[in-house]
């Protein structure tokens, strides 16, 4: 058995990347209402452990050989930095020589010790959806006492302190990000934050395009005006 699951190997820029989930089911300091995995149930912001850790650490490593990983892509049904071996997991892969990219959704980036685990990582993604605090409470749900504000500051000093690559992903929702004034807002927030690289993306999800997905052409658009700045 195993807590952890994987996608099938694909090649970024030349390198096999190895994409793991190393969670069992969602954990998660926000309970977004656009979550494609759905709701929270588990919404913490502490470490947890997982019974089936060793035989899943085996796991990861045999896949690394196996597969001739070059690159392994933690992307997890909620915030991976909640895996009490997450810092483990990273020493193992950085171990066989292969990198590490991490996806959070960036609040934990504040704490000390989730800075330690994601200082070891090569490359760091963080995102931000809703840019307004009633917004952020009302549509991402977080743990009690989180502010929008906050959020975006712990990915600025974080970033501030990180040697590695720090990616920003910004998603585009309509009715939410996607005025003029918001844009303006967000490029204010890259400022801050200065990523070395910027994703722009939108709802992709069918049960949530409908009401919350743009248009090719104003996607277009934003995309241009947040990656020309
Ligand atoms: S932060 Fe990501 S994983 Fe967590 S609830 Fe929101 S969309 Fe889902």
């Amino acid at each position: 058995m195993s807590d952890f699951s994987y996608k099938e190997i694909y090649v970024e820029d030349g390198k096999r990347v190895l994409e793991v989930d190393v969670l069992p089911e969602k954990y998660c300091n926000f309970d977004c209402i656009f979550c494609p995995i759905g709701r929270t149930h588990n919404k913490v912001d502490t470490q947890q452990s997982f019974k089936e850790i060793d035989s899943s650490l085996k796991e990861l490593e045999n896949m690394i050989e196996n597969y001739k990983v070059e690159l392994v892509y933690i992307n997890s049904k909620g915030e991976a930095l909640l895996n009490n071996r997450v810092s483990h997991i990273i020493d193992l892969i950085k171990a066989k020589g292969v990198s590490v990219r991490l996806l959070s959704n960036g609040y934990l980036l504040g704490k000390e010790e989730y800075i330690k685990v994601a200082n070891k990582c090569d490359e760091v993604i963080g995102e931000i959806k809703v840019i307004t605090e009633e917004d952020f409470q009302k549509v991402q749900r977080p743990i009690e006492g989180y502010n929008l504000e906050e959020y975006i500051s712990n990915m600025a000093l974080f970033n501030k302190q990180y040697k590695g690559k720090f990616i920003f992903e910004v998603t585009i929702i309509k009715g939410y990000n996607d005025d003029e004034e918001s844009i303006e807002k967000i490029k204010d927030i890259i400022k801050k934050i200065s990523p070395n690289e910027i994703i722009i993306a939108r709802m992709e999800d069918e049960r949530f395009k409908k009401k919350l997905g743009i248009d090719d052409e104003r996607f277009k658009q934003i995309s241009n005006a947040l990656l020309n700045i």
